[in-house]
């Protein structure tokens, strides 16, 4: 094979960008090289094609093909000096996209042509056609008049496809979404057009369907993509969350029709994971809500937290039952909206970003709380939540050195919650941030123990203080037909133990649930019927009752 393929310098530029593709041809026997990436995309069968110029042909586009025959034929017979020229070539979906394909003839040293060597770069990308699918973009959805037709809309998102990024890297994320794209496209009925909407979200325009038969492909759809095959053999299992609306009756411009796909994808994610929700009048008073509480809780920050509240709930001793800490809860009343609750409100602040301000005004809440009681309530231990997201923020650890500093608290009297295990997706480098904060004395907890797979996933790379035991298998454990609860509360201590770390019973709700967690082995007991979270006023009282306790049974051992 000629050494004009086997050339460092042509691997060298093929990888350089993932719309350019580059191309060299050996005149003599007209065998050319192409880059892997056109190969990929056009779908050639091989890096080496012999007689390019017919391959190609079978990809232009009809309306183009005189105009790159002409120009090429040209070329070659030396009439002209450079090939240049602008058509539109079939990729891998059996889209067109525009190319532009320029290239040069070496001679050799009698004049005769040796080598065509040149670059095909993929134009209009921006707007028409998106670089790593192939797919329209969002920008031709002008061109499809839909408003005059009948039909079903979808839009597709792949859930958690941050943490799936977080924990394959990019390029995997990108070969993801390729293989998920291409699968949906193969579905489709050749009358339906597909857009890569953004990131890892897919419109579907299904012209000529009803709501039923869209249901029926979403559900297809789910089933060939729940796990995606990579190239090196790996499997990665997924799942997709839809919206849906019908067009012309719900949505009779294109505005409304993705603001409409994306409430209802929204709301899919948020309440029901792998499902598809088609838009309702609910989906709009909930995304209405949403948005004034966004804008209530920024102005809220704004004015100096305004509104923000920490409530306490205190961790109890299972022998002595006397308060040995407490538990730190955000509450919130905004100007507009006056009832919502922290698992509403803080998933707000998380979508948006607000957590960070308001999470540093808690940590710093907390601390200073601990060190006003610290004198009075000798080794209270005042714990606070953190999420991933928080706890990734690159200002974490030195805010965290400020205010402990600036409040002086010893570290030991401190616990922080990591809430949402099941969102970590780099567990390594919670570890040695982890790792880092216990050396400096802090305490760390393990929330909502046993609800994830992922909590236990965590556990092999995470070195804790404590575990929290979720409240779901606690607050019934006195009802009848709860054995279960009561094995799996068992041997979650019996891990805790095998573990070296303690465990905190939450969701003791009642005495009988009291007495029964009582006979088990838990370090420490939280929970309604010791009381329900409370202002720092009605918490000082408890406070200070709880001392009058320990006071008194200090007088009885006497
Ligand atoms: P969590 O950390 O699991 O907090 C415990 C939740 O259980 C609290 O709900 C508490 O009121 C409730 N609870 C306590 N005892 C019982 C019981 O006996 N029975 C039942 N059914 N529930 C009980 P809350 O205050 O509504 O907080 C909900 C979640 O919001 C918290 O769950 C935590 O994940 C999050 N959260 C609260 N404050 C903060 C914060 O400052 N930062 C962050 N990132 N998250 C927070
Ligand atoms: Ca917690």
């Amino acid at each position: 094979m000629s050494d004009i393929f086997n050339n460092e310098i042509f691997e060298a530029f093929a990888g350089a960008a993932d719309n350019v593709y580059i191309y060299v041809c050996d005149m003599a026997t007209d065998i050319s090289r192409w880059s892997r990436s056109a190969v990929d995309y056009f779908a050639l069968e091989d890096e080496y094609i012999s007689n390019a110029a017919t391959v190609w042909a079978e990809r232009i586009h009809p309306d183009d093909i005189d105009l790159y025959t002409d120009d090429i034929t040209k070329v070659f017979a030396g009439t002209k000096k450079t090939h240049d020229c602008q058509y539109r070539a079939k990729n891998y979906l059996g889209e067109y996209v525009w190319v532009e394909c320029k290239g040069s003839v070496i001679r050799d040293n009698n004049g005769n042509p040796k080598i065509f060597a040149g670059l095909m770069t993929r134009i209009d990308g921006q707007s028409k056609y998106d670089n790593l699918t192939g797919l329209l973009t969002t920008q031709s959805l002008r061109d499809f008049d839909f408003t005059s037709q009948t039909g079903a809309a979808l839009l597709f998102g792949i859930d958690g496809f941050r943490k799936v990024m977080g924990h394959y890297g990019y390029n995997t994320g990108d070969e993801i979404l390729v293989v998920f794209a291409k699968k949906i496209k193969s579905m489709c009925k050749p009358n339906w057009k597909l857009f890569r909407f953004s990131g890892d979200e897919f419109l579907l325009l299904a012209f000529s369907e009803n709501r039923k038969n869209i249901c029926d492909f979403y559900k297809k759809v789910c089933q060939e993509t729940d796990v995606i095959e990579l190239k090196d053999g790996r499997k990665v299992g997924i799942s997709a969350s839809a919206g849906g609306v019908c067009f012309p009756e719900d949505a009779d411009t294109r505005e409304v029709l993705i603001n409409k796909l994306e409430h209802s994808l929204e709301y899919a994610k948020n309440t029901d994971r792998g499902t598809l929700v088609f838009f309702s009048e609910e989906i709009a008073r909930k995304h209405e809500r949403g948005e004034i509480l966004r804008e209530d809780l920024k102005h809220c920050i704004k004015n100096d937290f305004q509104g923000f509240e920490l409530y306490y709930q205190p961790l109890i001793h299972p022998e002595k039952q006397t308060i040995v800490g407490c538990e730190c809860l955000l509450r919130w009343q905004g100007e507009k909206i006056k009832d919502s609750y922290p698992i509403e409100f803080i998933k707000v602040l998380e979508d948006y970003g607000g957590i960070r301000e308001v999470g540093y005004w808690v940590m710093e809440q907390a601390i200073k709380r601990q060190v006003e009681w610290r004198d009075t309530y000798k080794n209270l231990w005042v714990s606070f939540n953190v999420s991933y997201q928080q706890f990734m923020d690159d200002a974490f650890e030195e805010r965290l050195d400020l205010y402990a500093k600036k409040y002086n608290v010893r570290p030991e009297d401190m616990i922080i919650e990591l809430t949402e295990s099941c969102a970590v997706s780099n567990p390594k480098e919670l570890a040695s941030m982890f790792n880092r904060l216990r050396r400096r004395g802090f305490k760390i907890a393990l929330d909502d123990f046993g609800t994830a797979y992922a909590s236990l996933e965590m556990l092999k790379s995470l070195q804790v203080d404590y575990i929290k035991i979720e409240h779901s298998f606690v607050r019934e454990l006195a009802e009848p037909g709860h054995d279960i609860d009561f094995v799996i509360i068992d041997n979650l201590l019996e891990l805790c133990r095998h573990l070296g770390c303690q465990s905190i019973v939450e969701g003791v709700e009642n005495s009988q649930v009291a007495d029964i967690v009582g006979t088990m082995d838990a370090n420490l007991l939280q929970g309604y019927y010791y009381s329900r979270p409370v202002c720092l006023e009605d918490f000082e009282k408890l406070l200070a009752a709880d001392q009058e306790t320990k006071e008194a049974n200090t007088k009885d051992v006497k």
